[in-house]
């Protein structure tokens, strides 16, 4: 970066902070050689994202698309608006990294599903049942026992980092207690009773 006033391209940052609501970041320069003081904006390229649709064609990445999408998948999980727009900021950012400015929305489904998937079940299902096109209960239930899985994968995995093997077994105790919670306890067959 050269310094406007003398040329000189060597200058010192004296400070850096965030412009344009985060879109760029704006530094105070000394020029080492003449002293001046300058200010540049560093800015963001954002290069076009192409998707390409299941049936081949192509459109570019809109990212107010994919959040109305996400949000009608999650109405009513108690997922706040905030959530769902950094879940969208987080992939556009993944695309704009990408070497290849192409990506299929398959591939943003799957994206969509794993950021979700840490955040609500329901939502989770909900999404993939749009955008896998669940044809039956059985997609429903295949899907259900994916994520079953993959949550116990999780857990053995912590445990095992915990290097404790105690944990596994306080986890599954702790399963069979939330199984024996949907039973009805003594109070509430005797309240049924009631009425
Ligand atoms: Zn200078």
């Amino acid at each position: 970066m050269r310094c406007p006033f003398c040329q000189h391209t060597e200058s010192r940052v004296l400070e850096s902070r965030s412009a344009e609501a985060g879109q760029s970041v704006r530094r105070r320069r000394e020029c080492i050689h003449c002293k001046r003081r300058f200010t540049t904006y560093e800015r963001i390229e954002f290069v076009p994202v192409a998707v390409i649709k299941r049936d081949g064609r192509r459109e570019s990445f809109d990212r107010s698309k994919l959040l109305r999408g996400i949000v009608r998948a999650c109405e009513k999980t108690g997922i706040e608006a905030a959530q769902l727009e950094s879940l969208v900021d987080e992939i556009e950012a993944y695309l704009q990294q990408q070497v290849i400015r192409e990506v299929t929305s398959n591939e943003i489904g799957e994206l969509v599903l794993s950021h979700l998937q840490e955040l609500s079940e329901v939502a989770y299902i909900r999404f993939a049942s749009v955008y896998r096109k669940f044809r039956g209960i059985r997609d429903f239930v295949e899907t259900l026992n994916h994520l079953e899985r993959q949550a116990a994968q999780t857990r053995e995995s912590e445990a095992t980092r915990a290097g404790d093997s105690r944990e596994v077994e306080h986890r599954s105790l702790e399963a069979e207690d939330r199984g024996a919670s949907l039973r009805p306890s003594p109070e509430s067959i005797s309240l049924m009773s009631q009425t």
